[in-house]
């Protein structure tokens, strides 16, 4: 073991390690030039068009509508319509039918919708591959379950669906969201109109092509694609809920727009977890944890274990192993198969995270950044991490949405509680450590929706998914994720 470690403390990472290019064929996707809004299972020529590009090369894709209020209107209409004339009335077992269905039709595509995500979203394919398209057909899957045996989730309740849902969804898993939403809505009975978020709409746009393949009554999920702009028309117009995932101040302005008005709410937002390593922990494995944790999905994950503890006595070993792991990560090409690091989202997001990492050297801590070459065009942020960080810090405090890690230390569990709930979101945790009773302790006194330990950003649809304090409330996921899309009789 000697032996190893030495031979780590003298040569680098193997940077220049080449590997050929493997990237995965792109023609198994077809495009259109334009795309218009998905209303009553038919394409509406859109009024007002945009663009949308692959954030790695900055390459056009297509032309996309922005929707405007008559238009989410118009799609809030149809799915009302579709509601009355014959999806409420369904029996479960029918609805289910549609939503395996779907999730049959989403593993057959399986590949199609995978290079379309990396090619939209900048994320790599093995990710796109491995875990957003997978995870959305268990989804669809899961649900599909659920869509004839509501009685028995909620014995003695008589569920009944709620109507029209309105979904607002961001741009780090477009169709894993999409997934997130549409699944429980239509099995627990409702109708949808959903909207992708801007600089991500292709998958649910494809999406829409899967939903005639599956034969789902018209009218049914309604796609309305654009800015911000469209989300707020689709808050303000006549929906009986609004399930919404996004930013905390969004969800704060939707919270605002609602009041007084009889429409449930559920709020999915941001977070800014804390990933605790206690000295006793499987070190190697948790430098693995922690890297899965902030730089899956170039770290554009709202569960993202952006805060990292580290119980002081092996600061310097989980510092060391983590750079020399950070320096075999391959950042570029989305759809290459060998790439661990993918591109930034957009413009915008990579502005945002320059900015917080510009804070984070100003405000005097230390940045690592393992030596990689970035493409020329195209958004890209290497893999960054932060130590001799304060809690003051605003790296510390803020969500930065990307691939930078700040690294804070404790020497109790107490303190690393204190440290750790120590922000005004409340999403999610890691707990490493080989101590059972430790991990029960910390995990019931985080403020977390959800806790891993010795583990990170693991999904499960029947596991339950949400926040505490301004990480929003309701759940997605699980018979949990049924009910903000019911009400009881
Ligand atoms: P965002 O700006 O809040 O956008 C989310 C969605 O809301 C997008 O579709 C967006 O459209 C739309 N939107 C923007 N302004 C709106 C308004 N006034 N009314 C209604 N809808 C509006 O967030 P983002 O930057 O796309 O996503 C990053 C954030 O989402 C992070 O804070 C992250 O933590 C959070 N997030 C949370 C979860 C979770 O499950 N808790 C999951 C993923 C992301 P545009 O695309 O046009 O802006
Ligand atoms: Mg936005």
């Amino acid at each position: 073991m000697t032996d190893v470690e030495k031979r780590e403390a003298a040569v680098p990472a193997p940077a220049g390690w080449d590997y050929a290019p493997a990237p995965e064929a792109r023609d198994i996707v077809q495009l259109r030039e334009r795309y218009g809004l998905f209303v009553g299972g038919q394409w509406l020529e859109p009024t007002d068009t945009y663009t949308t590009i692959s954030p790695a090369t900055e390459e056009p894709l297509a032309e996309i509508a922005q929707a405007s209020a008559d238009e989410v209107t118009e799609a809030v209409a149809a799915a009302r319509v579709a509601f009355e004339d014959g999806w409420s009335g369904l029996p479960g077992s029918e609805r289910a039918k549609y939503l395996f269905r779907i999730a049959r039709i989403l593993q057959e595509r399986a590949r199609e919708f995978a290079v379309l995500e990396s090619l939209n979203g900048g994320k790599p394919i093995k990710e796109s591959r491995d875990v957003d398209v997978p995870l959305a057909a268990a989804h669809f899957f899961y649900y599909a379950g659920w869509a004839d045996k509501l009685e028995y989730a909620f014995p003695n309740r008589n569920p009944r669906p709620l109507g029209v849902a309105g979904q607002i969804i961001p741009w780090n898993f477009p169709l894993l969201m999409l997934a997130w939403k549409i699944a429980p809505a239509l099995a627990a009975g409702n109708t949808v109109v959903l909207k992708p978020a801007e600089t991500t709409p292709l998958s649910a746009l494809l999406f829409c092509d899967v939903l005639r393949q599956a034969e789902l009554p018209a009218g049914v999920v309604n796609i309305v694609t654009g800015d911000g702009r469209t989300g707020a028309a689709l808050v303000e117009s006549e929906v009986d809920k609004i399930a919404f995932t996004g930013s905390t101040d969004v969800g704060k302005a939707i919270q605002r727009q609602l009041a007084g008005r009889p429409v449930k709410l559920t709020l999915e937002l941001g977070g800014k977890a804390a990933n605790v390593i206690f000295d006793d922990a499987a070190l190697d494995q948790a430098v693995e944890g922690i890297v899965n944790g902030i730089y899956f999905n170039q770290g554009h994950v709202c569960c993202a274990g952006s805060r990292l503890f580290v119980q002081e006595s092996v600061t310097d070993d989980v510092i060391r192993k983590l750079k020399r792991r950070m320096g075999t990560l391959r950042v570029g090409d989305p759809l290459d198969k060998n790439t661990d690091v993918g591109a930034i989202n957009s413009r915008q997001q990579l502005e945002k995270i320059q900015e917080l990492v510009e804070s984070g050297r100003e405000e005097g801590a230390e940045i690592y950044q393992p030596p990689c070459r970035l493409p020329e065009k195209g958004y890209w942020f290497a893999p960054t991490v932060f130590t001799e960080v304060a809690q003051s810090y605003r790296i510390a405090q803020e969500e930065i949405f990307g691939p930078v890690l700040s690294v804070l230390t404790f020497r109790t569990p107490e303190e690393a509680l204190e440290k750790a709930n120590n922000t005004p979101y409340g999403l999610s945790a890691g707990v490493w450590t080989e101590k059972g009773s430790r991990i029960l302790w910390m995990a019931e006194r985080l403020r977390a929706g959800v806790v891993w330990a010795n583990t990170y950003n693991r999904f499960d649809p029947a596991s339950p998914f949400g926040g505490y304090k301004e990480s929003g409330f309701g759940r997605e996921g699980g018979r949990h994720g049924l009910e903000p899309y019911l009400r009881f009789e």
